[in-house]
């Protein structure tokens, strides 16, 4: 049987009245028949059977051992630190999330734990800057908004071979297109909020471990701390996992048709998506996921941010927004939205020129998404022609 259709029935029928979807448990406590007699669940914190039941989705999608269902996917990427003691050192991809660079420097520093980071697209950087006291590495892969891809099994190898864990954000590419677990990672974190949920409307996050230990604590973490997913959200979830694949075929699809058609535009100076063969790690995209996603970043011939403002400000179809995933197209200028945080220099040494854009391409028709691109673009040129004719003057 296929993946697809196994996951699907792998969400159960409600034994009780045979409901076909997944009934939404809102309670907090669940009445004991003795103390500590109970049919499975106690208090909402530790346990709650509509999240159980996305929980055991999740390991299943990444084929893990234990699944947590947390309330953003930063209070999983919080829960995932938290197996590390002071002293322990992270090194991290170079181009992580911003929020997971904010909680790791500005957080988990001042309590010992040290960063480094590196550009984790080529192996060899990670196994360079492994030390004694190194403990767990940190992938995401394809980065954002530049699209980096980093080699998982080669960079699993290394991890094992010096007894640390690898963690890998799957946020991007999702479980439908890459499964870290089965390439050596023993960790997988998702921002939910994104492609699971895939349809902008909450916030959540996953941890899916591959061994029990690892999961274990990780639950126990959970609960200790409190960050678990209500019920309705993760009722929500489920109802998004169920098209998962589906979307993303289309997802993956409509991308590279807008990739290849912004690489012939005269305004287009780069466009990065991993699916195109002139990536630079187009190779290790194909090796290791089955499709290449829905992020497209571009930047204009017109280095400026008022370019690119413009630009994101003239498109219809393509919504301005942070976040990605939905079934909406969305547009976003990192320089002064998700990175406008880190120093220009800085910014633009990690690639993300002045005119950077990133789409979140949606489930829109191919044709009508480049049509709404063609007509802003050409605007683009026009306003550059005029700018330049005033020059002139
Ligand atoms: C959005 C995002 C996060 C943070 O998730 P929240 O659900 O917003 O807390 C983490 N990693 C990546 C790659 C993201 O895109």
């Amino acid at each position: 049987m296929q993946a697809t259709t196994q996951l699907i029935h792998s969400i159960p029928v409600d034994p009780l009245t045979g409901a076909i979807s997944v009934p939404i448990y809102q309670t907090s406590t669940f009445v004991q028949e003795a103390p500590g007699v109970n049919k499975g669940y106690d208090y909402a914190r530790s346990g709650n059977p509509t999240r159980a039941t996305l929980e055991s989705l999740l390991a299943k999608l990444e084929g893990g051992e234990v699944g947590l269902a947390f309330s953003s996917g930063l209070a999983a990427i919080d829960a995932v630190a938290k197996l590390l003691k002071a002293g322990d050192e992270i090194i991290a991809v170079d181009d992580i999330y911003g929020g997971a660079y904010r909680l790791f420097t500005q957080v988990y520093q001042q309590f010992g734990i040290k960063i480094n980071f590196v550009d984790t697209s080529n192996p060899e950087n990670v196994f360079n800057a492994i030390t004694p006291q190194t403990k767990l590495i940190w992938l995401e892969t394809p980065t954002n908004p530049t699209l980096k891809i980093s080699d998982i099994e080669a960079i699993a190898r290394i991890a094992k071979a010096h007894n640390c864990l690898l963690c890998v954000d799957n946020t991007f590419a999702t479980p439908a297109l890459q499964k870290p677990l089965l390439l050596g990672a023993d960790i997988v974190v998702h921002s939910v909020t994104k492609y699971l949920g895939g349809h902008s409307d909450l916030i959540a996050g996953a941890i899916v471990a591959k061994d029990k230990a690892v999961g274990d604590r990780l639950k126990f973490i959970q609960n200790a701390c409190g960050a678990i997913l209500g019920p309705f959200d993760s009722w929500l979830v489920i109802r998004g996992i169920e098209t998962l694949h589906l979307r993303l075929r289309q997802h993956c699809a409509t991308a590279l048709e807008v990739a290849k058609f912004l690489e012939d535009h005269p305004a287009v100076d780069k466009v990065y998506y991993p699916g195109l063969s002139t990536h630079p790690n187009h190779e290790i995209a194909k090796k290791q996921s089955k499709g290449f996603g829905g992020i497209v970043s571009f930047s204009l011939k017109n280095d400026t941010a008022e370019a690119a403002s413009a630009f994101a400000t003239s498109t219809d179809l393509f919504k301005l927004a942070e976040s990605l995933g939905g079934i909406k197209s969305l547009i976003s200028h990192p320089a002064t939205m998700t990175h406008k945080s880190i120093p220009a220099e800085k910014r633009r040494a990690a690639g993300v020129s002045d005119s950077l854009l990133r789409l979140s391409i949606g489930l829109e028709e191919a044709e009508d998404l480049i049509q709404d691109l063609q007509t802003a673009l050409d605007k683009s040129l026009q306003h550059a022609s005029i700018t330049l004719d005033k020059t002139l003057a």
